[in-house]
């Protein structure tokens, strides 16, 4: 499929004018079709919530256009919370799914009602001591080890991942919860990651849901949610086939009648905890080339560096690069697309064929929406970029202003001088 921005170039250009370069963009409109989609995909189960894995894009103003489709949000540390409460999302609404979890996170899930998702069976013993008791709705991670296959691919590999409980301590840990008081139980797991494949959720599903049905009869335990967790796709390369979300959630029911209906459990709710698939291809970085360079390699030089997209360097993943202008040029040049850190790694592209590029032409770096501004750091103090919406109507928000020095040296206490600097 060819990868086009949702933004055109005339539009682009009057946004860069205005807030200089880099900056993420999003995409409202797309934001809302897909989450209509989602929503739709699952209307079958009655009890269905999304809640946005907040580490996707910790963006307020996006994650309230997701809560106006009555999404919830799904939380890995004690920040993420405190944004999720400050939203005004209640404690139902609020997933805590963590790992190695520090005390003063556990306490303040509590005090704020979140559901709790326990990633270990001495977490059990841990979340008592730290906090009191244990809460009534409870949810524990599974890892049934292993290989993740689909037919004879390999998806991925849960049994080298740190996370979850194993098939014999969930048992255990859900036998030992209801002797603690624990009455309505959820089960997670999130067993493959960026799946572009229909067949991830409901053979995932299935999994679970064998599994909760073992559980309720050996345990006695009332199942309430099964969590699927994130983990759906996006085609980050032109040749991918999106995943169609209608299939997937087709796909679901399917299993769910033939494992969970036969089972007499219907009114099981599913709950998903989707990152990527919400916000990538909804948001792209928008970065301007400002130098050329012609040594062993034929090199353009960015203004955004790995600190404004981390995935490239960190993972060697592909992101579409678009030269704004110049669409339909053929791409006979080949070129790695730097950025500026003092790091090798920091390359948006390697040997990519592209248009010729010219300095000052902007570059749209595609599905940058999720794990893109959020993975982001200071490294040779470089400093985090604007986040910009494009909104329904055609018009646009700064909806996070770039860092200054300022902010980088805020965190000096008792260093003042840099007051003096004049910024
Ligand atoms: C990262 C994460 C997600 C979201 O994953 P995506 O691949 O972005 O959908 C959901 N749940 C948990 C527990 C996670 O760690």
């Amino acid at each position: 499929m060819k990868k086009e921005p949702f933004v055109t170039n005339e539009k682009l250009q009057e946004i860069a004018s205005q807030y200089p370069t880099p900056f993420h963009l999003y995409d409202e409109k797309g934001i809302r079709e897909n989450m209509e989609a989602l929503k739709e995909a699952f209307a079958w189960n009655p009890g269905f919530r999304e809640y946005f894995a907040v580490k996707a894009n910790p963006n307020p103003n996006l994650i309230k256009i997701l809560g106006e489709y009555g999404c919830g949000c799904d939380c890995s540390s004690l920040t993420e919370l405190m944004l999720s409460k400050a939203m005004g999302f209640d404690g139902a609404k609020i997933m805590f799914s963590s790992n190695a979890t520090p005390a003063e996170e556990y306490q303040y899930a509590r005090e704020i009602g979140a559901i709790i998702n326990l990633d270990d069976i001495t977490h059990i013993d841990f979340l008592e001591e730290v906090t009191g008791s244990i809460p009534k709705t409870i949810s524990c991670r599974y890892n049934p080890g292993g290989l993740f296959k689909i037919s004879n691919d390999i998806m991925d590999n849960p049994g080298d991942a740190k996370y979850g409980m194993t098939t014999e301590q969930l048992f255990e840990a859900f036998k030992t919860l209801k002797e603690k008081g624990a009455e309505e139980f959820g089960i997670h797991a999130f067993l493959a990651s960026n799946t572009v494949t229909n067949e991830y959720y409901p053979m995932l599903a299935k999994v679970l849901f064998e599994v909760a049905v073992k559980l309720q009869k050996e345990t006695g335990a009332k199942i309430k949610f099964i969590n699927l967790s994130g983990g759906i796709g996006i085609p980050y390369r032109p040749d991918q086939e999106p995943n169609d979300i209608r299939v997937i959630g087709a796909g679901v029911k399917k299993v769910y009648d033939e494992v969970l209906g036969a089972a007499g459990m219907g009114d099981v709710a599913i709950y998903t905890e989707l990152g990527r698939f919400m916000m990538g291809p909804y948001g792209c970085l928008v970065t301007k080339a400002i130098h050329e360079k012609h040594t062993h390699k034929e090199y353009i030089g960015c203004d955004a560096c790995a600190v404004n997209l981390m995935r490239p360097a960190m993972y060697g993943a592909y992101h579409h690069i678009t030269v704004m202008g110049k669409e339909n040029q053929p791409c006979d040049h080949m070129y790695d697309v730097t950025g500026s850190l003092c790091e090798n790694n920091d390359k948006f592209a390697i040997d990519r064929m592209l248009p010729k590029i010219d300095r000052g032409d902007l570059l749209v770096i595609h599905d940058t929406g999720a794990h893109g501004y959020s993975m982001g750091y200071n490294y040779n103090g470089k400093l985090k970029s604007a986040e910009i919406l494009l909104k329904t109507d055609g018009s646009f928000e700064l909806i996070r202003r770039a860092e200054t020095p300022k902010d980088y040296f805020a965190t000096l206490d008792g260093f003042e001088e840099y007051k003096k600097m004049g910024f």
